[in-house]
């Protein structure tokens, strides 16, 4: 993380005083941020470069900043503010301290049952709100756009441990700022950069005449939201056993793979997962997207449901 003394000044930004920077992508840095005054909470500021886009990317950027107006929801990233300069975007957005998943699964190796439950939930309550409340897919749901507040405790190790070894060491843990207890906190989904309104929110709806519309684009509006479905079962695979289902060092094979739903419950790392957990997976990893789960399958599925309310209190 680069040190204050390097952080750049963008004009149009002189509310805002830069802390560090958080992230970045294909056009952006993300920086961690404070009123001027150095009171009220910290934010994180999303800065895109303008001028490095064409007229369809600007397009996109406003369409993000369009969605997320619309959203309100405990596991979504709040859009603060938003605003422009002649070479930037600046999106203003409800700070995760926590950082990436990405960075968790990483750090763990991989996620207990009960942490990938307590994580999976928020993932899947935030989709069930996009999906049937505001209409909107995202189509990019991976760990590096899962962001999290963290609770007061963060394990560092599984509570299921991988040696004989690991078995006598006591978990230490990491202290992290933050609030409530247990688990890892609250998830947020970030990155509306590439999502999609499917339905009009006020009529509940789909946009546009339905009457004139073609069956490929009405095909096409009802496996929009499979896609995150598919998606969150990519991310629960990972959660469980700390490697993506579907990899290979060639594109061309992993797009075969995926195309095919290729993936194994690999052994040995597989071997201790319980059956619900597999079924869910495998019912997530599914290729015919008519019957692939939605979201209300994935909440009414054992796995999830029947321990629903002690991830509830443990949350
Ligand atoms: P991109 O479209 O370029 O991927 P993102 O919105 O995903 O942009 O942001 C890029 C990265 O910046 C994220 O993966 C994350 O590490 C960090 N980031 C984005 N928003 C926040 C936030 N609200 N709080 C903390 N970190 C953030
Ligand atoms: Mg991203």
């Amino acid at each position: 993380r680069e040190s204050i003394g390097k952080l750049p000044r963008y004009p149009g930004l002189e509310r805002w005083t830069l802390l560090e920077k958080m992230g970045d992508g294909a056009f952006s840095n993300v920086y961690r941020a404070v009123d001027a005054t150095g009171h009220g909470p910290e934010v994180a500021i999303k800065v895109v470069r303008k001028f490095e886009m064409n007229s369809t990317q600007r397009a996109n950027i406003l369409k993000e900043v369009q969605i997320m107006r619309q959203i309100d929801h405990p596991n979504i990233v709040k859009l603060i503010d938003f605003s422009e300069s002649r070479q930037y975007y600046y999106i203003v957005l409800e700070l995760c301290p926590g950082g990436e998943l990405f960075h968790q699964i990483v750090r763990l190796t991989y996620f207990s049952e009960d942490l990938s439950r307590h994580v999976i939930v928020q993932v899947a309550e935030a989709l069930e709100y996009l999906h049937e409340t505001a209409g909107v897919v995202h189509r990019d749901i991976k760990p590096e756009n899962l962001l999290f507040y963290p609770s007061a405790f963060i394990p560092t190790r599984n509570p299921k441990p991988r040696s004989a070894e690991d078995e006598d060491k006591e978990d230490e843990g990491e202290f992290i700022k933050g609030v409530g207890s247990g688990g890892i906190g609250t998830i947020k989904i970030a990155d509306f950069g590439l999502s999609k309104i499917i339905w009009d929110s006020q009529t509940m709806t789909p946009c546009g005449t339905v009457g004139y519309t073609a069956p490929e684009i009405v095909k096409d509006e009802r496996y929009s939201k499979s896609v995150d479905m598919w998606a969150l079962g990519c991310v629960l695979y990972t959660l469980l056993c700390g490697f993506p289902p579907f990899y290979d060092e060639s594109i061309q094979v992993l797009t075969e793979k995926v195309a095919r739903g290729q993936y194994t419950f690999l052994s040995p790392w597989w071997d201790d997962i319980s059956k619900p957990a597999q079924d869910l997976v495998s019912h997530l990893l599914t290729v015919d997207p008519d019957k692939r789960y939605n979201i209300q399958q994935f909440l009414n599925h054992p796995w999830i449901r029947e321990t629903r309310e002690e991830t509830y209190a443990a949350a």
